[in-house]
């Protein structure tokens, strides 16, 4: 069945596998496109944005991804996890005369939220965020496992890393996107197990290897030709690692190469019966990206060991039964409408930051608690008589079977990572009735702040005083520093400093990746109509998975 969609008016399909998986959730059809959904989610995940600011609750200086600014009461990890406060204090009775809405974010505007999302043993970690068990690591985001890694997002169990995006157990990696296993290498994209090498594409097993793509067990290949050791080692002293000007020119040079590369249409690893992008070991994947593991999911990204599960994004660890969750995990079950709920979470509707509990509405910060709406405890029987009118009130109102609205998100647009996937203006933000926040920069708190493009191009002549002073972007002009062991890492594997501010070579990153949509397009080599994330204009030249294999091996 196609139906209109309310926010975009792109017509959208219903399928009835769609309506088998609603009506096992018991929610009623979905209002809007698999993308709005997917937009109006993120829109509630800050991922990258950390501010200095005080916790409410002992005035200490902290970490968060809360701006000063915000309304509501911010409280560190520690003090928020403790007894200090008591969730349930801020309870209320629901009133049948309001919306459902203005009454829930009446109570969220007043309970303590915790300052970061971490998981502990976090060690020498406090600029981490959406992060679990992660040592030494700074600027690293939705990562865990980690040790000794700088400016990451979405990196595994890595270690000494800087600047990925998208990793998987990987040491000495540096502006990688999409590998897995890699050893000591650079500019690297979507591949696996290769070390000592540069700028590869859809590699596996390779090593020293430089600019080249679709290589299986190869070494001594310069832009996918066979060469002596020597000469290949000639090469490489000459190319010159450690010079600003020599990278950005081979990296030029390289775009330049994109529409000679035969690419396979999607980059699915062991998925069966699956519909999207990006999927390893998953079964039955309705039009999903960035998953693993999984089974039976639809319209989900970015989640992993999954099953029964549509429009979740972020996480996963044990999940089943969620529907329209925004960062929810670890063992969860049941849960409809929630954002931030984690560790053994069950039966939860319409609620937001809440651990460990279970059977509960329109709830806000609770750990370990049951039976409660809006924040007030209930019998079992009160709770589930209760819970069932507040459904038919919502019904009525037309809220019931419609995630937080966009507008009420705790982040303005741009601090969020719907930005990244559906780029507005401030003005474009405004007209949506969608918050935006300026000041997203704090002021670096150095004296001297220097233009990117007047850094001595080798690393060999940047001088420790360096961690004394901001660079200004060259793209963007907003400043940025680097940390000393950051400094170190470039040193050691002879590489020039950034030129950009780590959130745009974040954005640079994703720009590798294939976007979460999926275009029609015939197989350049057979002719085969395929639904791929590679959108009709890309340079490169798109297979279908027979057509690559066969042109590959
Ligand atoms: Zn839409
Ligand atoms: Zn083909």
């Amino acid at each position: 069945m196609l139906k209109s969609c309310l926010q975009c008016g792109n017509q959208f399909e219903i399928t009835n596998e769609d309506k088998d998986f609603y009506q096992m959730m018991d929610v009623p059809e979905p209002t809007r496109c698999y993308f709005c959904r997917m937009i109006r989610r993120i829109s509630y995940r800050n991922e990258h944005h950390l501010y200095h600011r005080k916790c409410d609750f002992s005035g200490k200086n902290i970490i968060s991804a809360f701006s000063p600014d915000k309304t509501f009461p911010v409280y560190d990890i520690d003090v928020w996890w403790s007894d200090k406060w008591d969730p349930l204090s801020f309870g209320r009775e629901f009133d049948f005369g309001k919306p459902f809405f203005d009454q829930f974010f009446e109570l969220r505007g007043q309970v303590p939220r915790l300052a970061l999302q971490q998981q502990k043993p976090m060690v020498n970690s406090d600029y981490c965020h959406c992060a679990s068990r992660n040592r030494n690591c700074y600027l690293v985001f939705s990562s865990n496992r980690c040790e000794d890694c700088y400016h990451g997002t979405w990196i595994n169990e890595s270690k000494n890393c800087v600047d990925n995006l998208n990793l998987l157990k990987c040491e000495l990696c540096y502006e990688c996107v999409g590998c897995r296993e890699c050893y000591n290498s650079m500019f690297c994209l979507d591949s696996v197990n290769c070390r000592d090498s540069f700028f590869l594409r859809n590699c596996m097993g390779c090593s020293n290897c430089f600019g080249c793509s679709n290589l299986h067990q190869k070494s001594y290949m310069l832009f996918n030709e066979q060469k002596p050791k020597d000469e290949f080692e000639e090469f490489i002293a000459e190319f010159n690692t450690k010079s600003f000007a020599a990278v950005r020119s081979m990296l030029e040079k390289m775009g330049a190469k994109l529409s000679g590369i035969t690419v396979k249409e999607n980059h699915a690893v062991n998925a069966h019966g699956c519909f999207g992008d990006y999927l390893r070991n998953c079964k039955n994947a309705y039009y999903c990206f960035e998953c693993d593991d999984a089974e039976d999911i639809r319209y989900c990204m970015c989640i992993e060991t999954a099953n029964n599960c549509a429009d979740y994004s972020y996480w996963g660890r044990n999940a089943e039964r969620i529907y329209e969750c925004q960062a929810c995990g670890n063992d969860v079950f049941n849960l409809r409408f929630c954002n931030i709920c984690w560790d053994g979470c069950r039966d939860l509707t319409y609620c937001d930051h809440c651990f460990s509990s279970e059977n509960c509405f329109g709830c806000i910060g609770l750990k370990k608690n049951k039976y409660c709406i809006l924040n007030k405890q209930y019998s079992k029987d009160e709770y589930s008589e209760l819970a069932a009118r507040i459904i038919e009130h919502m019904k009525k109102h037309n809220e019931f079977g419609e995630f937080f609205p966009m507008n009420k998100s705790n982040f303005a647009y741009n601090e969020s990572l719907a930005i990244e996937h559906m780029p507005l203006s401030r003005e474009q933000a405004g007209k949506l009735g969608l918050s935006w926040k300026d000041d997203i920069d704090e002021k670096p708190k150095v004296e001297k702040i220097i233009p990117a493009e007047l850094l001595p191009d080798s690393i060999d002549d940047i001088p420790d005083d360096i961690l004394n002073w901001a660079i200004e972007c060259e793209a963007t002009k907003r400043p940025f520093r680097i940390v000393k062991q950051e400094l170190e890492f470039y040193r050691r594997m002879k590489l020039p400093i950034p030129h950009f501010h780590p959130d745009e070579r974040h954005r640079r990153r994703m720009a590798l990746r294939n976007p979460r949509r999926l275009w029609k397009r015939p197989c350049m080599k057979c002719g085969k109509e395929m639904e791929t994330t590679y959108a009709p204009d890309r340079q490169e030249i798109v297979y279908c998975e027979r057509c690559y294999l066969a042109e590959v091996y």
